[in-house]
């Protein structure tokens, strides 16, 4: 059964709908990279690891969380984000949170199933240690894995790396993207503490997006996945993603025998 059936619960069609803009092509990689020097922390160590887990039952596809991250992002820390063309032929543009949409299912029991996808913030990145300025890390205190743009010299060799797509060359800045958790939102004394968090959360109106740390085995996300079989997209490729994906109903109403 392949992965996408396994989250869904049911064989996946060959139709996906890009977001509102097509991804960028990735960029043309250099030379290969060097050696990795900076040392990368599996995660073994750390106490506390932010993540969002996305309930695949309830989110409806409504692009809200895509619109509210590119809103904040635009203008916040991370930004501007390039929008290139938007109502012309060709559009293109910087994304941190893609929705994707597949028909899954054989005719004429077919489903169409939304999924979210942006950076997973992976416990052992593999988009860290192939940077070759240190621009790309792994922040020690909540997991949280950043691109410094000051350092960033666009070689795109992170997002080689990624095995998920996730990183998307601004083709404005030519400096590497990726979803931050919106971590300019986390500590920001500025806003009220109710909104101290990702962009995409608070947008959500189905509450399909879940935000917390998934090494408290007490938070709401631990819970969430622990009752909810919360799956990692890809385990086979060992990058050990914080983000998770809570998978729909006919999966687990198949596992339990009601399907
Ligand atoms: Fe790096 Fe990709 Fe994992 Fe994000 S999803 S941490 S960009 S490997
Ligand atoms: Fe975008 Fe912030 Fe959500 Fe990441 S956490 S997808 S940057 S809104
Ligand atoms: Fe799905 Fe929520 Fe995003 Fe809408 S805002 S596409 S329901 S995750």
């Amino acid at each position: 059964m392949s992965f996408l059936s396994q989250l869904f619960g049911r064989p996946a069609l060959a139709r996906s709908v890009p977001a509102s803009a097509p991804a960028p092509a990735r960029p043309t990689p250099g030379p290969a990279p060097r050696p990795a020097s900076a040392p990368v922390d599996g995660g073994a160590g750390r106490t506390k690891q932010l993540a969002l887990v996305i309930d695949l039952d309830v989110c409806v596809g409504c692009h809200a969380c895509v619109t509210n991250c590119k809103q904040w992002n635009t203008s916040g820390q991370a930004g501007p984000l390039a929008d290139l063309n938007p109502y012309g032929a060709g559009p293109s543009g910087t994304f941190f949170n893609r929705v994707q949409t597949y028909e899954v299912g054989v005719f004429p029991e077919t489903q169409t199933v939304h999924f979210p996808k942006s950076c997973l913030h992976c416990e052992d990145p593999p988009c860290v240690p192939v940077c070759p300025t240190g621009a790309s890390y792994k922040r020690e205190a909540d997991g949280i894995v950043l691109v410094d743009a000051d350092k960033c010299i666009g070689c795109g060799y992170c997002a080689w790396a990624c095995p998920y797509g996730a990183r998307e060359l601004d083709p404005s800045s030519r400096v590497m993207t990726k979803c931050t958790l919106c971590v300019d939102r986390l500590e920001n004394e500025g806003l009220p503490p109710a909104e101290r968090q990702p962009a995409c959360v608070l947008a959500c109106p189905t509450s399909a997006r879940l935000f917390g740390d998934v090494h408290d085995p007490e938070s709401e996300v631990s819970r969430a996945i622990a009752e909810r079989g919360g799956r990692s997209l890809m385990p086979e490729w060992e990058t050990r993603p914080a983000n998770r994906y809570l998978p729909r109903r006919a999966l687990r109403d198949d596992a339990e025998g009601r399907g």
